[in-house]
């Protein structure tokens, strides 16, 4: 049987927010079986709680947000991939800010300092969400399409109108090692002209070349240059499995994304929760379920 995971100990981090160029503190403490991922504002008075679910989710332009409706966290893509890489169910995301900082602009600050902590068993059978049947959902250029699977593979394709990314396409099958090695430390990236654009209008407060992959018309600006060298549409993978963790808990299918975004993502998995497509299993059951049918074919 697979149990459910949360962290050992408390994780402390802290860093710039992109948008308000604020420094803020997350704390992320170990929850109990069942609980699932609980965000709460540590900053306000009330400390209000905004528990994962896809009700409570928002996908903008650049980012995804959690909200109760009167509060709001906004960028939680990157800690929810690590959480989902690394395969953590329960945990209480303490927020002293508006947002979760963007540090290096990948997800990989999250998973050193969860690996460094580790990680302890509950011993309550995990809870991992399949699909009745395939979906798929458009919206302008962007597509994205969820297929039953007993695994989660995703594929992921973008384009930029840039010489140094163009096309670019790539198929992981996620598990917490290939998540590590292949996904975790691609950064975010983002041009030039609309960045200083949006810092003009007062949108990025923060941000520099620490935080992002940031491309001028013919060159890569940061002076480290590329992690890997499709590190773009590895991103956006690592986006997808932190956008899909909205659901709550662990979606495990078959998902191809082409020139997709957080908005697109967050409206296909509300339409996904909205249509029943979603069937909670448990680990037990799921192995029970396994044994019959291979019991069947021998039969
Ligand atoms: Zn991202």
């Amino acid at each position: 049987m697979e149990y459910q995971k949360t962290i050992a100990k408390k994780i402390v981090l802290e860093g710039e927010g992109i948008f308000s160029g604020k420094n803020i503190k997350v704390e992320i403490e170990p929850a109990k079986e069942n609980s699932g991922i609980n965000f709460i504002r540590g900053d306000l008075p009330e400390k209000p709680v905004i528990p994962l679910k896809i009700e409570n989710v928002i996908g903008l332009d650049g980012a995804t947000a959690v909200t109760d409706g009167k509060h709001f966290i906004y960028l939680v893509e990157h800690i929810l991939s690590a959480l989902h890489g690394l395969q953590i169910d329960n945990a209480n995301i303490y927020v002293y800010g508006e947002e979760i900082p963007i540090f290096d602009g990948s997800a990989y600050p999250w998973v050193k300092k969860i690996q460094e902590v580790g990680y302890k068993l509950l011993f309550y059978p995990k809870k991992k969400l399949y699909l009745r049947k395939s979906f798929q959902y458009q919206n302008g250029t962007g597509k994205i399409s969820f297929k039953p699977s007993n695994t989660l593979k995703i594929k992921a394709s973008i384009y930029f109108e840039h010489f140094l990314i163009g096309h670019q396409s790539l198929e992981i099958n996620i598990t917490p090692r290939s998540y590590i090695q292949e996904v975790s430390f691609a950064r975010t990236f983002g041009f030039k002209d609309i960045l200083f654009e949006r810092r003009n209008k007062g949108i990025l407060k923060g941000g520099n070349l620490s935080n992002a992959i940031i491309l001028d018309k013919d060159s890569i600006l940061n002076p480290e240059g590329l992690r890997i060298s499709d590190e773009f549409v590895r991103h956006k993978i690592l986006d997808i499995i932190g956008d899909i963790f909205t659901l709550g808990q662990p979606l495990v299918a078959e998902i191809e994304a082409i020139y997709s975004n957080h908005r697109l993502h967050i409206e296909a998995l509300k339409n996904i929760y909205k249509t029943g497509l979603l069937e909670e299993v448990e680990s037990r059951a799921l192995t029970f379920l396994l044994i019959s049918k291979k019991f069947k074919r021998t039969e």
